[in-house]
């Protein structure tokens, strides 16, 4: 039972705006970590005391202040659409929810400086108005925030060309408050960034983002389908190497999966497996003579911008697994780096529909590889330690979304420099309690 008295806490917010209505503070702390049977077990009750909304970095602060006076746990939030409980509280205490602060300071000259808390949609299409674009958003772009994404996310649609969020480059500079005795503001620019890059919120309140943009181009989403997965892999991985080819997503979903994706259905064919892409409006003709390569048919091309487009992007990513579990509750997902189509092939073969085979392709260390987001039917969770484990064994590296716990997803180790940094940003250990291993195992 806490020992803090919310009350005065509240009173001593002041103006800010707090949230304390019991259903609305417990749907506010959680996320999208249901998409995992093991982790629905441990968080189906975890919940924040008081939900706060900042409006202004002052604000931001003042929040900052009173969690360290008090020791109160305190877990940032974005829009909520992480997978694996990243901001849902585990010891109560305050949510910070970044979503008052989404203005955008400038764009220009291929960068843009924007609050944490603005939707990438937002962004998007403020940028292409000047003629730039995002590098990577994720498939969940029309909600989720810009620090979140930079806080939670991995990569996504961009991430053919532009990799990884934490790859060198792709941000170029943050302001965050911490959590010290006399909270502060911190700039941190280029490499330092990494303290905060895919940090779960642990190392201090991201409250602003420079980021570089990319090119802007006119996109054209496609269907093509293929009778054979195989075709399909091969097809979409010659894409990823064609350097002529513009695109900003190849999406490959083997057999089944096309039928749990309802309102594409005019445009796939059962037992067929299908690409879902974005290329550019003037590389369509280039396009359509690899797909003929490869045996395959475009069922389907429209104009991104389009007001009725089918957009594809919200298909592709971990939206796969959300249509599928619309469907069937009972799968959930992998996230695998299989770097050949060799591994594709061999996990493809070795467990047919149990591991249904969704591919994204990315650069990873200057080279087009495929990725996966797999559907796997849940048996338990034996099996599906068993299923990880053979992949890992067989050199597929797996980045577990069935932890909360920092280290344990993707990273696999811990790293000595964010240890260090969140020792002086957060010397109490209030934020997002027990997600970084490395803390928890060294305080
Ligand atoms: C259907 C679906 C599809 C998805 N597709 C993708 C995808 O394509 N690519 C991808 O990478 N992810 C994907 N995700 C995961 C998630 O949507 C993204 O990572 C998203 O960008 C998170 O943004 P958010 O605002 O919802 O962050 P939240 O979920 O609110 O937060 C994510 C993490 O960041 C921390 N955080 C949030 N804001 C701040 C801040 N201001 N300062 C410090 N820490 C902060 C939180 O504490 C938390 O640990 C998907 C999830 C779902 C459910």
């Amino acid at each position: 039972m806490s020992s803090i008295n919310y009350q005065n806490i509240i009173n001593k917010l002041g103006n800010i705006k707090i949230i304390i209505d019991s259903e609305q503070v417990k749907k506010l702390s959680q996320d999208y970590y249901y998409f995992s049977p093991i982790l629905l077990n441990k968080l189906a009750d975890k919940k924040a005391d008081l939900i706060v909304q900042p409006s202004n970095e002052e604000e931001v602060l003042k929040v900052a202040q009173i969690c360290v006076n008090h020791k109160i746990p305190l877990t940032v939030r974005g829009a909520g659409t992480g997978n694996y409980g990243q901001c849902i509280p585990l010891h109560g205490g305050i949510v910070l929810d970044m979503t008052e602060m989404r203005q955008i300071h400038w764009i220009k000259n291929g960068s843009a400086c924007v609050q944490a808390g603005v939707k990438m949609a937002t962004v998007e299409r403020a940028t292409r108005k000047e003629g730039w674009e995002l590098r990577m958003i994720p498939s969940t772009y029309k909600i989720a925030t810009i620090g979140g994404f930079f806080g939670g996310g991995s990569g996504g649609i961009g991430s053919i060309n532009y990799g990884q969020l934490r790859d060198r480059g792709n941000l170029h500079r943050v302001k965050v408050v911490t959590l010290e005795d006399e909270p502060r503001i911190l700039e941190l620019k280029g490499d330092e960034t990494n303290q905060i890059n895919h940090a779960y919120g642990t190392n201090g309140i991201i409250t602003e983002l420079e980021i570089p943009l990319a090119p802007a181009y006119n996109w054209l989403d496609v269907i093509v389908t293929f009778p054979h997965f195989m075709n399909a892999a091969q097809f979409a991985q010659h894409l990823a190497d064609s350097d002529g080819i513009i695109k900003r997503l190849i999406s490959v979903h083997a057999s089944p999966i096309p039928e749990y994706f309802i309102a594409l259905k005019n445009y796939l064919s059962k037992g067929e497996s299908c690409a879902l892409l974005t290329v550019s409006e003037n590389s369509i003709n280039s396009l359509s003579e690899l797909v003929k390569e490869y045996q395959g048919k475009i069922t389907y091309q429209e104009d991104l911008e389009k007001k009725n487009s089918l957009n594809l992007i919200e298909f592709t990513w971990n939206h796969t697994t959300f249509h599928a579990r619309n469907i069937d509750p009972n799968i959930t997902y992998l996230q695998t780096f299989f770097f050949t189509l060799e591994k594709v092939e061999q996990m493809y073969k070795t467990f047919g529909d149990e591991v249904m085979i969704h591919l994204e392709f990315m650069r990873l260390g200057g080279k087009a590889i495929p990725a996966g987001l797999q559907l796997v039917r849940y048996t338990n969770e034996e099996r599906l330690n068993e299923i990880i484990q053979y992949h890992e064994q067989n050199g597929a590296f797996i980045a577990n979304p069935h932890t909360y716990i920092l280290e344990d997803g993707g990273r696999k180790h811990i790293e000595p420099e964010q240890l260090k940094f969140k020792k002086m940003v957060d010397p109490y250990g209030l934020m997002n309690q027990g997600k970084m291993k490395a803390w928890t195992e060294n305080s």
